[in-house]
């Protein structure tokens, strides 16, 4: 029960009716066994501001934040982190007595199935496929792990290029970028080590589309990474699992960033597995 005493978390974003945020943060929340209580927050565009300031004055312990929120409410924070300014977006908010901090915890996400498997990122090559908003948490945290190659792989090779050079700098691995059926696609595909598909592409309800992969080229030593959560093996997985690959679908990267949030506000280690739980759970009803 929600008492006076009871700390307030939850997700805004606009729609929220379909978050997994909310089943999955009481699950660990009630596991946890913490008189925390995490709720949906409906936000429109508009009211963000005004958002943010009843949230304050309802002495929100923090939130998460999703679509359309994540770059809007930067200007709003007092203070954001590094992963958060070099990603250019804030999926989780901290309160500490009325001072707002901006994370982003999906570069953790994103990396949390990888070192639960132990896979090696330092001197690896990789291949990110796609180059939207989510790969931009891929690729910092393949670059802050020390990976020795990154290639990002894409259909529109100027949002491709546009992204290398923003994170160049910040990097001493070799940062290249080329287009889906090139020759030098067919060599990252060779060369890479950890294959990461950050496109929609093989998302339900489109579970037959798949991101243009020749498995014939990669080697079944590569590790291959899909950041869709539904279904939870895509076409692209399947066939990177005949080809003998280790794989990984997006929901250890989903649980990863939100237990990575609760632990900011709580101080508290969440138990992933049950999160994993509910989030299939959600995803079967
Ligand atoms: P986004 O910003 O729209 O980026 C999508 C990327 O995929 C862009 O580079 C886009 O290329 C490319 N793409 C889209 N359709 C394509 C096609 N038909 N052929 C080739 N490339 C195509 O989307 P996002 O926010 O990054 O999300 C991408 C996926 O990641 C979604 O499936 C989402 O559910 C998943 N995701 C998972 C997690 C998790 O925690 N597991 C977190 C975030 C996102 P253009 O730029 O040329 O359009």
């Amino acid at each position: 029960m929600n008492t006076g005493k009871t700390k307030n978390l939850g997700v805004m974003g606009w729609p929220i009716a379909h978050s997994l945020s909310p089943a999955m943060q009481q699950a660990a929340i009630e596991k946890a066994g913490i008189d925390y209580s995490y709720i949906a927050l409906p936000v429109e565009p508009e009211k963000l501001t005004q958002a943010v300031e009843g949230l304050k004055a309802l002495n929100f312990s923090g939130w998460n934040v999703t679509i359309p929120h994540k770059r809007a409410i930067m200007p709003l924070l007092d203070e954001i982190d590094e992963d958060a300014a070099v990603i250019g977006a804030v999926n989780t908010v901290m309160n500490d007595g009325g001072r707002l901090k901006g994370y982003n915890t999906d570069v953790l996400g994103f990396l949390y199935p990888l070192q639960e498997k132990g896979i090696k990122i330092e001197g690896a090559h990789a291949l990110i496929l796609g180059a939207g908003g989510a790969a931009r948490a891929v690729l910092w945290g393949l670059l802050r792990s020390k990976v020795q190659s990154v290639t990002l792989a894409v259909r529109s090779p100027e949002k491709g290029k546009a992204l290398a050079a923003e994170f160049s700098s910040r990097t001493k691995a070799e940062l290249s970028v080329c287009a889906f059926g090139s020759v030098q696609y067919q060599e990252a595909l060779a060369k890479a080590d950890i294959l990461v598909n950050t496109t929609p592409l093989g998302m339900t309800p489109k579970v037959e589309s798949a991101p243009p992969v020749e498995w014939k080229l990669v080697r079944p030593e590569a590790f291959v990474y899909d950041i869709i959560y539904t279904p939870a093996e895509t076409r692209f997985l399947r066939e990177a699992r005949e080809r003998g690959c280790a794989i990984q679908n997006g929901e250890a990267m989903l649980a990863g960033q939100g237990a990575a949030a609760l632990k900011l506000w709580t101080g508290i280690e969440p138990e992933v597995a049950c999160m994993c739980d509910a989030i299939r759970n959600e995803l079967l009803k």
